[in-house]
């Protein structure tokens, strides 16, 4: 008799503790008392029973013991791992303090260290070895519902060059600011590393290297093994799963976005995601300059993937003012590690993309040359140079111009052109600044605060990536990164503007995302590139509506009144 009642004991027991190391699932000591008697819980866990604001509540304490930021980003991690919705709750909660560390700056550290950090795999590591087999490795991963992969091969992440497989930490951590930030459930996310060796000599002798050890495949097979894996995508998530590239090297991102961008549903953040955050700062900093937009001459310390992005998307906002293409692209000026980008450059290096903006005038070496022969009302920084806007630079800037724009994008923060301090004591606070990492507030002499920009990607992919997953949108054009811009840039209120802010304070990104969404989708369906049908009358009300959420759902049991009588 015991026999037949000891059986299903025994399952509820293993099914308990399961549940308690499956992070989408696990409440650690936020289940109930019945849910943990109803479910094999019970004796497993302390016999408090936390809200989860108290579980937030402890993530933050210990937020703050961490010795260091990497210290912060395992913490965050070990959470993640751990119990998912209390995860975004920290994050979604916390989004100022946290998001520098699971994103830029901090995640590039952890890239870094990736193979010394290592504790639990996260996402897909595919291999080019693997070429041949990769549907069966999507086949892998358990979750079938994916509607948003962000892939990188490594090969620059962020200003720091080849990490291989320990790019991984990029994807991991978009990935999770698309939940966060646009409240895409985390079960559609899939982060993956198309590992296809590394021409970093030190990872190369690295005995914590996590990826393959040889040098990058520059071979037609490379071509092939990314091919196939856009391929595998679709026949395995469908045609409408989102393919954000990420940290490619120059060289791979702007062909692949040429060659894809038509026929999957694609887009690359470091190219058209950079290129809307900086317009829409540029746009918002018009409203301090008081100029209109094809009044001003940009002058861009690098011609790579940001630099090369936003150029195009000011040209195609001018043209859209009515401005013709040549004068558009007269007012871009280039500067790359050879110096200005011009035509017939004797030293070489003008590929396709920066042959639009190589302008027929003398070549100048040195960047101040150029910005001091050009006179720009504006100078973005994109490089990847630490302190290339020197102090003469700076200075030159604001003695030709009452309001001089300057971005300093370059990433992490020991990359940035210049800091926020050197550029407001430098021009007597009369710049209007924007940098890609976050610099503290400063305080002008008469004790007014400004507040610098930061141009954060993740102000414009995430309400992107939300409106392309929720209205079936197939291709994502750039016309949409120039409407996700003018949106952001209309976010921005009065009063940011008047304590130097281009960008709404990033603790409210998430109702930026949502706005983003709503206006990408208005423009998709008026320009029939949006496929869900019926077309959702209140857009603002639906995207709402399917969003993810962080409250834990109740898994105690519901009883109803059943007629026991047949
Ligand atoms: P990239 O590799 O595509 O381009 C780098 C460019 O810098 C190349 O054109 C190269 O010729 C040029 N360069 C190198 N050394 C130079 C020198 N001494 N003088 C002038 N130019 C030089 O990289 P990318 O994707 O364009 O990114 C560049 C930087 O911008 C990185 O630090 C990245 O983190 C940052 N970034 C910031 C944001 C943001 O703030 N939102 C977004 C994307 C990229």
């Amino acid at each position: 008799m015991s026999g037949k009642s000891d059986r299903p004991r025994l399952e509820l027991r293993r099914f308990g503790s399961e549940l308690l190391r499956d992070q989408r699932l696990n409440k650690g000591t936020a289940f109930s008392i019945r849910e943990r008697q109803a479910l094999g819980l019970h004796g497993l866990l302390p016999p408090v029973v936390s809200t989860p604001e108290m579980q937030e509540n402890r993530i933050l304490q210990n937020f703050t013991r961490q010795p260091t930021d990497l210290d912060r980003y395992i913490q965050l991690m070990d959470v993640q791992d751990r119990n998912e919705k209390l995860f975004y709750r920290v994050l979604c909660n916390n989004l100022d303090q946290m998001m520098p560390i699971v994103y830029t700056p901090t995640v590039g550290l952890a890239c870094e260290k990736y193979g010394l950090i290592f504790r639990r795999p996260r996402g897909l590591f595919i291999t080019i070895q693997d070429k041949g087999h990769i549907a069966d490795m999507l086949a892998s991963w358990p979750e079938r519902n994916v509607k948003a992969i962000v892939v990188t091969d490594g090969e620059r992440i962020l200003g720091l060059g080849d990490l291989g497989s320990f790019g991984m930490g990029i994807p991991v951590g978009k990935l999770a600011l698309y939940t966060a930030i646009a409240g895409v459930p985390p079960s559609q996310c899939l982060p993956i590393v198309l590992d296809v060796g590394t021409n970093n000599q030190s990872l190369l002798k690295d005995d914590f290297y996590i990826g393959l050890k040889k040098p990058r495949d520059r071979s037609d097979n490379y071509d092939e093994f990314i091919d196939e894996f856009m391929q595998a995508v679709v026949s395995t998530y469908g045609q409408d799963c989102l393919i954000q590239f990420e940290d490619f090297g120059n060289h791979n991102a702007f062909r692949f976005l040429e060659k894809y961008r038509n026929k999957y549903c694609t887009f690359n953040d470091d190219i058209q995601g950079t290129a809307s955050v900086a317009v829409a700062g540029i746009m918002a900093s018009l409203r301090i300059t008081q100029t209109e937009l094809k009044d001003n001459k940009f002058v861009f310390q690098g011609a790579g993937e940001a630099s090369l992005g936003i150029a195009s998307l000011l040209v195609m906002a001018m043209v859209e003012q009515g401005v013709s293409l040549e004068e558009a692209r007269s007012k871009m000026w280039l500067v790359d590690s050879r110096g200005l980008v011009c035509k017939d450059r004797a030293s070489g290096g003008i590929n396709h993309e920066k042959a639009a903006f190589a302008h027929q005038h003398e070549h100048i070496k040195n960047l101040a040359d150029v910005i001091n022969k050009i006179k720009p009302t504006a100078i973005i920084g994109a490089a990847a140079v630490a302190g290339a806007f020197t102090e003469d630079i700076i200075k030159s800037m604001a003695s030709f111009n009452k309001r001089p724009i300057i971005f300093a994008l370059s990433n992490p923060t020991s990359k940035a052109e210049c800091t926020a301090e050197q550029a407001y004591k430098l021009t007597n606070g009369k710049c209007v600044f924007a940098s890609g990492s976050p610099f503290p507030s400063y305080t002008l002499q008469d004790g007014s605060m400004l507040h610098p920009g930061q141009g954060n990607n993740s102000y414009i992919f995430p309400g992107v990536a939300l409106s392309v997953i929720l209205f079936k949108i197939h291709h994502v054009s750039d016309k949409i990164f120039l409407v996700a811009a003018k949106a952001l840039a209309d976010l921005v209120t009065k009063d940011n503007l008047k304590e130097g802010r281009v960008y709404p304070p990033l603790k409210d990104v998430r109702e930026v995302s949502v706005k983003i969404a709503v206006r990408v989708a208005e423009h998709a369906y008026a320009t029939k590139a949006a496929s869900l049908y019926p077309e959702p009358e209140d857009k603002e009300t639906f995207v709402r509506s399917n969003m993810y959420s962080y409250e834990y759902e109740s898994f105690e049991p519901q009883f109803y009144d059943w007629p026991s009588n047949l």
